[in-house]
C-alpha cells in the first residue's frame, strides 16, 4: 500500500531486483519503477506538484565515464552509444505514445527516498507526459506522472477512468518520522511502518501537515482502517 515505509532490502526484494538505478523501464511485466528524492542535495530536480497528485521526475544523465568528467554539463542521453534506447528513451517513448493514443498510460510504482536507509512507497502513478528542457545550458529529460487510486493490483487493465490521489509531502514525511522518532505511534513497533492519515484525506484529513499524519505499524494501520470502513 502507498504511504509504507520500506528498508531498501524490502523494496529489492519485492521488485525481484537489485535497484541500482533510479529508472527502472518495464522491470516487470506490467509496471516500470522509479526512485525519486526531493531532500536537499538530491541529485535530480524531482518535485511534487499540483497538490501532491502530480510528480514530475527528472530524467537520468549519461555515465560517468573517462571521456565524461561530469555528466551534469552534457545533454542526457536518449539513446546509447550503441544507439539502444536509455532509459530516459524508453520512458519517453511510452509516455509519447501514450499521449498520442497508441497505448495506455506507463504503470509505475514509485519509491521515494525520505533519509538514509528510509524509503516511502508512494504507490501507483501513470506516466502521462514527457518533455526536454534547458536546464543551465544543457537539455534534460522531464517526466510528469499522476498519482491514481485502487490500482495496486498490477495483473489488471488500466481502467478507463482512473482516479487521482495526493502523496504526503516529503517534509510532512520527515516532519513525522522525526517527531514519532522512527516508531508506531501507538505501540512503539520500529518495523512494517505506514505514515497514517489520523483523519482520512477521504472524510477532509489534509496531507499537508504533519498534524494529521502519523506513524503506525501494519497491525495498527488495520485496525484503524477497519473501524473506520
Ligand atoms: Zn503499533
Amino acid at each position: 500500500m502507498e504511504n509504507e515505509i520500506i528498508p531498501y532490502v524490502e523494496m529489492c526484494r519485492r521488485e525481484g531486483v537489485s535497484l541500482q538505478r533510479g529508472m527502472n523501464y518495464r522491470l516487470a511485466k506490467n509496471h516500470s519503477v522509479i526512485l525519486m528524492s526531493v531532500r536537499r542535495g538530491a541529485p535530480y530536480a524531482d518535485r511534487i506538484e499540483d497538490d501532491g497528485s502530480t510528480i514530475v521526475y527528472e530524467g537520468h544523465d549519461i555515465s560517468r565515464s573517462s571521456r565524461i568528467i561530469n555528466p551534469k554539463v552534457v545533454d542526457q542521453p536518449e539513446h546509447s552509444p550503441s544507439g539502444a534506447l536509455t532509459e530516459n528513451g524508453k520512458f519517453h517513448r511510452a509516455a509519447q505514445e501514450y499521449k498520442t493514443g497508441k497505448r495506455p498510460p506507463e504503470r509505475v510504482r514509485v519509491y521515494e527516498k525520505i533519509k538514509e536507509g528510509i524509503w516511502s512507497y508512494n504507490g501507483v502513478f501513470h506516466l502521462v507526459d514527457s518533455w526536454r528542457e534547458q536546464v543551465h545550458g544543457r537539455s534534460v529529460f522531464k517526466f510528469k506522472l499522476i498519482a491514481v487510486e485502487g490500482e495496486e493490483d498490477l495483473s489488471l487493465p488500466v481502467p478507463a477512468h482512473s482516479r487521482t490521489r495526493r502523496v504526503i509531502p516529503t517534509a510532512v514525511k520527515l516532519e513525522v518520522w522525526q517527531r514519532d522518532g522512527g516508531r508506531c505511534a501507538r505501540c512503539g513497533a520500529t518495523e512494517d511502518l505506514h505514515f497514517d492519515h489520523v483523519i482520512p484525506w477521504s472524510k477532509g484529513g489534509s496531507s499537508n501537515t504533519a498534524d494529521n499524519i502519523q506513524l503506525l505499524c501494519g497491525r495498527h494501520n488495520l485496525e484503524k482502517h477497519d473501524r473506520i470502513e
